[in-house]
């Protein structure tokens, strides 16, 4: 049970969420996380990973005690502050991982046998004219994910069907059959495809840079689900310009929802707008995840995930 006139919702939640929160519980609403707060001891704060927490906000409530962010990421959250008061917080790991590695093998897909490009070819009647361009075959590639996390792992296991070789950076080698490269450039410059499911924290901030793309190379694909945050995105327009790569896919960027318009009119890009868990199932899994941790908070029960900031 959660109590009432405990929870302040900030920001806005798409309606399908929206209609699943107000079936468990009644938050207060606080739209517009800018504005001040309205009054209330509230105990706890619901908001989506896509929408940034201000601190200013957090420490206009001090009866706040727990911060429940649907999504995995939580880089929208004041951390520092958090944990200097010790708030808890929780994400939503996990229940989104096959809505986002669908989309992220889906991607690669099409940026690589140009999918979408080769639909306007159909659709415009270009194909009664010329033959479509010829692309490239996954198979036999060398495919890199920077982040062997949750996704990371998951992602690796459904590719291996694809007759690939799977490379990993990160932090620290894991229990996986695949070869570890510290260093992402190392990573870069032993693949064909890299695929980008790391944590926007200051150290992944423009990890991807010139040097890293430089060492992907003109026949190399970037595939980014991660933040837009990690890719330096004037580097990679360089890139993409300059043919320094052979094209990327992203569904993450570092202004949304608008992206840097240089980007609309590449052909060597597959752009779609931050939906990597945007499915029906996984968007009620996410919302059903937060109101547990906020129902597991008020029962004073061991949160299910929470955020070890
Ligand atoms: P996770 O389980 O925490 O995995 C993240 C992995 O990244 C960890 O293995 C971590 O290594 C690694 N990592 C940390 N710093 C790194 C670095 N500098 N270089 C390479 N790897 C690094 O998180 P997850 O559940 O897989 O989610 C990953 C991220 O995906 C989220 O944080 C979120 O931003 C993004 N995401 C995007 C969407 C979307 O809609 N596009 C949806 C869901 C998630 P250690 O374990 O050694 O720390």
């Amino acid at each position: 049970m959660i109590p009432v006139n405990s929870v302040l919702q900030v920001g806005h939640f798409p309606e399908l969420m929206q209609a699943e929160i107000d079936r468990r519980f009644t938050p207060t609403y606080h739209l517009d996380p800018a504005a001040p707060a309205p009054a209330g001891n509230f105990e706890a704060i619901l908001i989506r990973s896509n929408t940034k927490l201000p601190e200013a906000l957090v420490k206009q409530i001090p009866s706040i005690r727990m911060v429940a962010t649907c999504g995995v990421g939580y880089d929208n959250l004041p951390l520092a502050y958090l944990k200097q008061h010790g708030i808890q917080a929780t994400n939503t790991p996990e229940v989104l991982n096959d809505a986002v590695c669908e989309l992220a093998i889906g991607m690669m897909l099409g940026l690589m046998r140009r999918i979408p490009e080769s639909e306007a070819f159909v659709k415009s009647g270009a194909w009664a004219k010329t033959p479509f361009k010829l692309t490239t075959t996954l198979a036999g590639k060398q495919v890199g994910i920077a982040g062997m996390g949750r996704i990371g792992q998951d992602l690796a296991k459904r590719l291996e069907p694809f007759k690939v070789e799977i490379a990993y950076s990160g932090p620290s080698p894991k229990q996986v059959p695949y070869t570890y490269y510290p260093k992402i450039k190392d990573l870069a410059q032993n693949c064909d495809v890299l695929f980008l499911a790391c944590p926007a924290t200051p150290d992944t901030d423009k990890m991807v840079n010139a040097e890293v793309l430089e060492a992907l190379g003109p026949t190399g694909f970037l595939v980014n689900i991660a933040r837009g945050s990690v890719v330096d995105e004037n580097d990679l327009l360089y890139a993409l310009q300059h043919k320094k790569i052979a094209g990327a896919a992203l569904d993450v960027f570092e202004n949304e929802p608008n992206p840097n318009k240089v980007f609309l009119n590449l052909d060597n890009v597959l752009l779609t707008p931050h939906i990597g868990s945007a499915t029906t199932e996984t968007r009620i899994a996410m919302t059903n995840l937060a109101v547990d941790n906020l129902e597991a908070f008020f029962a004073k029960q061991p949160l299910l995930s929470e955020v070890h900031h």
